[in-house]
């Protein structure tokens, strides 16, 4: 029996030695078997095709250590069926329950719901059982964690005595069983002629078992690990650990010490040999090594996929001979693969998606999640709208979604299945005849279903809630059967339509069925909905599907670090050289810390010899190397580059290239259409044979960018920046004489002529989601009511007890009647907001009394140009301009005077200095209403009353003062010259069509309906 470890530097023609010699064999043996083990299906398929092309495929197998172990226990007659994934976990998660039943799980009782404790539980019993550590050595660990191990026993034993019980096996247990028939049986492999283990740079616990047995068992086993004789170089460090374990297993072998010429390019060669080598000479400069820094992770992903289009069609490589290697999949796997749909790269990732990132089935989690959540307004309309459900057996579409959130709004549904009952109740009668006041509701607005439509709605919601009721507790397989017809019953499986889709639901059935075979495994538990719902999503979360590529040439090669073994690409790319990525920051396990695994002999966590995977993944180049690593974290600080970059960089400085994506860049390096087109616009032009195909795009884009520039001028002017003057006419007939202006419009456009536009012109509001509980207005509205009706219905209004007397009586009726009268859903505090604000209306009564000896209200809600009260007719250089509104209190005093009082919820912006900025016009404009229109006499006071605050705002018409046209003003008549020059100026920018967005000194209010996309917003406090 024969062992020989062959040892040499990354590339040196290991795997080419080991071909030599299954060539050699298999002319001295042609019958006998062969076998290859490799490091995973990757490097499976890379040897096998080395093989094929030496002509020494017939006869020789090539598989992992999984493959082989199953291949012994086939030839001792030992079948046993390998649990999959989902069952296992089903088994886990049963013993876990078991254990913790019984009360022994005292220190991880808070950790058993929690999705992750289910993973971490499987990922520590395989490294266990890999390591071959039965339960019983787990509990006698160290002192410190002695407790906890003993749980972790405790649920590995509960594991492996349930897995034993169902007559299944898993993996790791599958791996000890074949390295036990083959110590029993040794004959078992008597025919094989070689075994080759290839392509690996450590061995596990099982895997260092099973060379020990099959070094007795076959004439010849042949290893290759990298590395040199005295494996004194840091970059070995790693495969000198291996090869004591090898030597400490008890693995007796011939040292074969590599002596064939590198096949890698000399630069790549020279790298091999100086990394991490300290004071080596510099590599010669050369095409054949890059270093690129990006401002970005994104743009990281996309320079590497430029670099190796670039390898593509310039330096003729296929796709298939290339790779990247990424440190974090789960970071770069979007990036890249959005880079690579622009590019027109086809690329293959090793890793699959996570199950509960595949849209259909995020959909089907969402809807079972509906009667759990009791249909909250998001998930019910994103339920109704799903591509992935036919609704309309229940009478719905996925367009009714948008009539579902106009009654949404409309009943203020923020969720609840009877609330939206009421609603859609609500509406549904609000075409056919009233009974009553109890039947008065606010009119739905535009847009909003009633009658027959609001009918048909609640109908169909009702029976899709019946659909979806669960039944009682139920056996998981109970449930996976009621799963099935519900979803035949939506028509989830004919809506999955692309190819992740389908992969998606391959994976779904396959959990399903795990699900199911859990009743066969064990005494089934009838469980509640909720649970069976939480055990289907922990399964799914532990699930990842894996989309069919339709690429028609070999795709790119995406690998995690571990994977970049036992393969070798023209040309690879490293992606994450910065600090914290690669090397990833080590952190110690917390169910198996350090101190255990040294003791059990596990592979530490810390001080992992990381400088041996970067090795591994730069020496699979065999022509080019890309490192690419950002330089600006997600905070916008600089990211320092990693320990390995730093070693390459230094090696080879010319080599490092930053990326700005400010710099022009040369147009022969775009590597889509897209990039063409945006670099054209950056350098200020394109040449004319890039614009005979694309002139229309470019043209497209030569507006966009006249757009932007347009709008990143200081001043805000011209046909982008709200310049409608070419509408004016419609302008001017719409704002002509005969329009009557409320304040609040003419404030509008005072406070920022866009806005204006956009929310009075054009009439757009925000569509806010529905809250429970009132909003600003409603509260305004509310308050504004009640101290109208205890002014007007007190005995005596300028008697605070008076006063006080019937605001408590106001305040009653007033809120019994505002959730319908101004369409909000109270909150179950309603009572209590109810008595605070009853009591700070009392506060501010008392507080308006304080300052208003000799003043009697003369006049509430007193309106003008409404309800066929006359107009306010202000005379301005353009004409009469005419003006309605409501004066929500105007005083007398025994002088005759008038005092106007304007309440206001909000406290901000009522200072005399939002009166001469133009955003505050209302106060002068009621005053002048009280005098002209409704000649009520000559108001010489005026404020706005924060009730809140129980105190005046700043602005006082009796102190202001202005400077108008060299003319020091002071009182009421500056307030009225300067609202009225004020209105002129509103009004010739509306009637010329000049809308600019300006925003207000001190930000721009968040009620303005431009503020979700104005180029200009600038945020602020600005409330009403
Ligand atoms: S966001 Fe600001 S600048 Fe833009 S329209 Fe509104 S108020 Fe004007």
């Amino acid at each position: 029996m024969t062992v020989s470890l062959s040892l040499g530097p990354a590339g040196s023609g290991k795997t080419q030695r080991t071909l030599a010699r299954i060539l050699e064999v298999r002319r001295d043996s042609p019958l006998s078997p062969i076998w290859v083990i490799a490091p995973g299906r990757l490097a499976v398929a890379a040897y096998r095709q080395r093989l094929g092309r030496a002509g020494g495929a017939l006869g020789a197998r090539v598989g992992t250590f999984g493959d082989l172990f199953q291949e012994i226990l086939g030839r001792a007659r030992s079948f046993s069926p390998v649990a999959p994934g989902p069952v296992q976990r089903l088994i886990l998660r049963q013993a876990i329950q078991a254990v913790a039943a019984a009360g022994e799980l005292p220190h991880y009782m808070p950790l058993v719901p929690r999705p992750g404790f289910l993973e971490a539980m499987a990922e520590a019993i395989a490294e266990l059982d890999q390591a071959g550590v039965p339960p019983e050595t787990l509990g006698k660990g160290p002192g410190r964690s002695k407790a906890k191990l003993d749980e972790l026993a405790k649920i590995h034993a509960a594991y492996r005595a349930r897995l034993e019980r169902s007559g299944w096996v898993d993996s790791e247990s599958l791996n000890a069983r074949a390295c036990a028939a083959l110590d029993a049986a040794p004959h078992l492999l008597s025919d094989v002629a070689l075994i080759v283990v290839d392509g690996f740079d450590s061995f596990e616990g099982d895997q260092l078992r099973a060379l020990v047995s099959l070094a007795g068992a076959v004439p010849e086993l042949r290893l290759t690990l990298p590395g040199t004789e005295g494996m004194q170089r840091r970059a070995h460090r790693r495969f000198a650990r291996s090869l004591n374990r090898l030597l400490e297993a008890g693995l007796q072998f011939q040292l074969d010490v590599s002596s064939a010429g590198p096949r890698q390019e000399k630069t790549l060669v020279a790298l091999e040999r100086r990394l991490f080598e300290s004071g080596a000479d510099p590599l010669p400069a050369s095409s054949r090594l890059a270093l690129i820094e990006a401002r970005s992770p994104i743009e990281e992903a996309r320079e590497a996929l430029r670099w190796l289009k670039a390898r593509i069609r310039r330096d003729q490589l296929s796709t298939g001979d290339c790779a990247l290697v990424t440190p974090d999949p789960a970071r770069y796997r979007p990036l890249l693969r959005r880079a690579a749909a622009e590019f027109g790269v086809p690329l293959r990732f090793t890793h699959g998606d996570p199950l509960t990132s595949a849209p259909g089935v995020v959909a089907l989690l969402d809807l079972l999640a509906l009667p759990l959540l009791d249909w909250p307004q998001r998930l019910t309309l994103d339920a109704v709208h799903s591509p992935y459900f036919d609704l309309g057996r229940f009478g719905l579409m996925t367009t009714d979604r948008h009539l579902l959130e106009a009654a949404s709004r409309f009943g203020q549904v923020v969720g609840g299945l009877e609330t939206w009952r009421d609603a859609l109740g609500r509406l549904a009668r609000a075409d056919a005849p009233t009974g009553g006041p109890e039947e008065a509701i606010d009119m739905p607005g535009e847009g909003t279903p009633r009658g027959a439509e609001a009918d048909r709605l609640e109908r169909g919601l009702s029976q899709l809630a019946a659909r979806l009721r669960p039944p009682d507790a139920q056996t998981p397989g109970g449930w996976v059967s009621w799963l099935e017809d519900l979803i035949d019953d939506l028509g989830f499986t004919a809506h999955q339509t692309t190819a992740g889709d389908k992969a998606a639901l391959a994976r779904l059935r396959a959990s399903l069925r795990a699900l199911v075979l859990g009743d066969e495994l064990a005494q089934p538990e009838a469980l509640g909905y909720s649970e069976f719902v939480r055990q289907l999503t922990g399964l799914l979360e532990a699930a990842e599907f894996e989309e069919e590529s339709d690429w028609d040439r070999p795709p790119v090669t995406v690998l995690r670090l571990l994977e970049a073994r036992g393969v070798r690409y023209q040309a690879v790319a490293v992606l994450g050289l910065s600090e914290g990525l690669l090397p990833q920051v080590e952190r110690e396990d917390p169910f198996l810390p350090d101190e255990v695994r040294n003791d059990l002999g596990l592979e530490p966590r810390l001080g992992r010899e990381q400088a041996g995977l970067f090795y591994q993944a730069v020496t699979r180049a065999d022509g080019w190397l890309l490192l690419t690593r950002p330089y600006l974290a997600d905070d916008g600080e600089a990211w320092l580059a990693s320990p390995f970059w730093e070693a390459v960089a230094q090696l080879s400085p010319d080599s490092v290239r930053r990326i700005s994506t400010e710099s022009p860049r040369p147009l022969a390096d775009a590597a889509s259409v897209q990039e063409v087109l945006f670099w054209g616009v950056r350098r200020g032009g394109l040449p004319e044979h890039y614009l005979a195909s694309l002139g229309e795009r470019w043209a497209q884009l030569q507006h966009a960018r006249d757009v932007l520039a347009a709008r990143s001028q200081p001043e805000a002017a011209g046909p982008y920046e709200g310049d409608l003057s070419s509408e004016s006419d419609e302008f001017a007939a719409l704002y002509g004489p005969e329009h009557v202006w409320s304040p609040s419009r003419l404030e509008a456009y005072g406070a920022c002529p866009h806005q204006f536009l956009v929310a009075v012109a054009l009439g757009l509001e925000p569509h806010e989601p529905p809250e429970l509980g009132f909003d600003a207005a409603q509260l305004g509205s509310m308050l504004h009511a009640i101290l109208e009706r205890a002014y007007a219905e007190a005995d005596d209004p300028a008697d605070l007890d008076s006063v006080k007397r019937s605001l408590s009586q106001a305040a009653e009726d007033v809120f019994r009647d505002a959730p319908q009268r101004y369409g909000f859903r109270p909150t179950p505090l309603w009572g209590v907001e109810r008595q605070d604000l009853e009591a700070m209306l009392e506060a501010t009564v008392e507080a308006l009394a304080e300052i208003s000896p000799g003043w009697t209200p003369a006049g509430l809600e007193a309106a003008f140009g409404l309800g066929g009260a006359p107009p306010l007719k202000l005379e301005t250089g353009l004409g009469t301009v005419r003006v309605r509104g409501f004066i929500d209190r105007v005083d007398r005093n025994q002088a005759g005077e008038l005092r106007i009082i304007d309440y206001k919820t909000g406290s901000s912006h009522l200072a005399a200095s939002d009166l001469l900025d133009g955003r505050r016009l209302q106060l002068p404009l009621y005053a002048l209403g009280a005098a002209q229109a409704l000649e009520m006499g000559d108001p010489t006071e005026g404020f706005y009353w924060k009730i809140r605050q129980a105190q005046p705002g700043s602005l006082k018409l009796s102190s202001f003062e202005a400077e108008l046209d060299g003319d020091s003003l002071s009182g009421p008549p500056a307030a009225y010259a300067v609202a009225q020059a004020h209105v002129e100026r509103i009004l010739s920018g509306a009637r010329q069509g000049d809308f600019p967005p300006i925003p207000p000194r001190g930000g721009c209010p968040g009620y303005c309906p431009a503020a979700a996309w104005c180029w200009r917003y600038t945020p602020s406090s600005w409330g009403g």
